[in-house]
């Protein structure tokens, strides 16, 4: 391989990038159709059921027949992944690290398989495959080096001597047991590889468990953790409901913590049935977003209608970060309107697989047809589409889930201002000015990301003021989305995540542990 995928390579790909794609693309879908198992206590096995997936590409192709984890599978492996903690836990920490280091090698020999799978399984393009599996490796490689320069989180205390005799003081932190990773469908990969390696780093041992959409993916992920050489009974890997498998887990007295990533109803009763246990056990909820972009009289409008396109419609509006509100002084919002609905307009649509492409399916049916009820809600409660709002089902879009990136104006008390859609519809609001904009934007109860382009003094109002835990300021790249590990922490606020500690932050790691104070004489 003769360069490494990074941040900037996503944005300015060299050509062999490509070929590399189109070839590992050719190779997996020759191979579709296979059957994959789960991964229970050392072994790869069978499931009580089967569930045949397909793309949401085109309906018809088959991506293979993925086991499904009964409730009583879901138990054994709480019970497996106990019973394996303590000799976990003791082990040196330098061995856990070099078995994640070894992880991220073993994604960045697969990425363009892995990366090919993904954009059939998840309707993403190719850059937003390609991105989400290097960002995996990264997490992984991050999180090993971490614990390296924080030295195990082993750290010395002063001496203190009391009545002539010293005590040598340090703090350790040490980690909690079975830890449960309950990953979302939007990014199956990255966000279920970033908390399996937090938790596996720290001395957890893991019951990961991915979201029934995307089977695939956490299938390429246990076989990467497979073929590092994790002792037994370290790792598990489940595929189910969360009603059946995601209920047993949560349920299970031997739970220590939970990283849940999803929706907010089901991330709340998560939090709520964990607290239920013998004591409170942690858990840290990624939750939703229903992010705001505020766009002032200063803003350049031709960096905030670039920055806007891509985080409203990127990977069909499906990212947590993506940007759901825009909030514009009502002197820049026709011009800016004109820019966004330009656009729009030039944006690639169609099968992920090809390289010309930049928007894709939606992942799901539900998605599929979620939109048609949007967009119908749009105008019933009082607002007009301004561009898009349709379902595309013509030619060879007519057997996948594509649909139209669509902007549209409401009054703020229009209800697909609060509720979280998961869409490429993005919904604007022309304001009088920036106080007025951020009072709007903080009026949710959601927090994740927000954007704003403005002068330095709108900046400095905009972060004094605004709740959200991610932000982004005059950002082309994009208005709400694209952090990076190592250069954006990603966590929410209020309803968006539960403990205001961001992934890939100096925090995160902290939170898969407990501290011991140790005090020897
Ligand atoms: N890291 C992605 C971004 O910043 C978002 C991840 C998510 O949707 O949860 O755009």
């Amino acid at each position: 391989m003769s360069f490494k995928l990074t941040y900037a390579t996503m944005f300015n790909p060299p050509a062999e990038m490509h070929a590399r794609f189109d070839e590992a693309l050719r190779g997996v879908e020759q191979a579709l159709g296979a059957r994959h198992r789960l991964h229970l206590n050392g072994e790869d096995v069978a499931g009580v059921e089967e569930d045949e997936r397909r793309s949401p590409i085109d309906q018809r192709r088959v991506l293979g027949h993925f086991a499904v984890a009964s409730a009583n599978q879901a138990r054994q492996a709480v019970e497996a992944a106990h019973a394996a903690f303590p000799a976990w836990r003791a082990t040196p920490w330098p061995e856990r690290v070099r078995l994640l280091k070894r992880v991220a090698a073993l994604i960045e020999e697969r990425v363009y398989l892995i990366a090919a799978a993904l954009t059939l399984e998840v309707g993403k393009n190719r850059m937003e495959a390609l991105g989400e599996v290097q960002e995996t490796a990264d997490f992984f490689r991050l999180y090993a080096e971490e614990f390296e320069e924080k030295n195990g989180f082993d750290i010395p205390l002063p001496d203190d001597p009391l009545e002539g005799w010293t005590s040598h003081n340090r703090s350790v932190l040490r980690p909690h047991g079975a830890w449960v990773v309950i990953a979302p469908f939007n990014f199956p990969f990255a966000l279920a590889g970033g908390p399996v390696a937090a938790a596996l780093v720290t001395g957890n041992t893991v019951v990961f468990k991915s979201a029934s959409e995307t089977p695939w993916a956490g299938r390429l992920l246990a076989d990467c953790l497979r073929d590092a050489g994790f002792p037994r009974g370290v790792f598990h890997f489940l595929n189910g409901s969360g009603n059946e498998v995601g209920q047993a887990l949560v349920h299970h007295p031997r739970t220590a913590g939970i990283t849940f990533t999803g929706s907010f109803d089901v991330g709340m009763r998560i939090y709520r049935s964990l607290a239920n246990g013998p004591w409170p056990r942690p858990c840290i909820t990624e939750m939703g977003g229903k992010n705001a972009c505020i766009v002032t009289a200063n803003a350049d409008l031709e960096r905030a209608a670039t920055g806007i396109v891509r985080s409203a419609f990127g990977m069909g509006g499906q990212k947590c970060s993506a940007l759901s509100r825009l909030y514009v002084d009502e002197a820049v919002a026709d011009a800016l309107v004109q820019k966004l609905k330009e656009k729009m307009a030039a944006i690639p649509l169609g099968d992920p697989r090809r390289q010309e492409h930049w928007l894709g399916p939606v992942t799901t049916r539900r998605a599929y047809d979620n939109f048609a009820r949007c967009v119908a809600a749009i105008t019933r409660d009082g607002g007009r589409v301004l561009a898009g709002g349709e379902r595309l089902n013509e030619g060879e879009l007519a057997h996948g889930f594509y649909v139209q990136p669509t902007l549209a104006e409401a009054p703020q008390t229009h209800p697909l201002f609060r509720d979280e859609m998961f869409l490429p519809i993005l919904m604007l609001h022309r304001v009088q000015d920036l106080g007025q904009a951020v009072q709007l934007a903080n009026d949710s109860p959601l927090g994740l990301t927000a954007g704003c382009y403005g002068s330095d003094a709108d900046l400095a109002y905009f972060w004094e003021n605004i709740e959200a835990g991610v932000t982004y300021a005059n950002r082309p790249q994009g208005a709400t989305t694209g952090a990076w590990p190592g250069y954006q922490p990603f966590g929410g606020w209020k309803g968006s995540g539960s403990t205001g500690k961001a992934i890939a932050s100096f925090y995160y790691l902290a939170q898969y542990q407990r501290e011991q104070s140790r005090t020897v004489v």
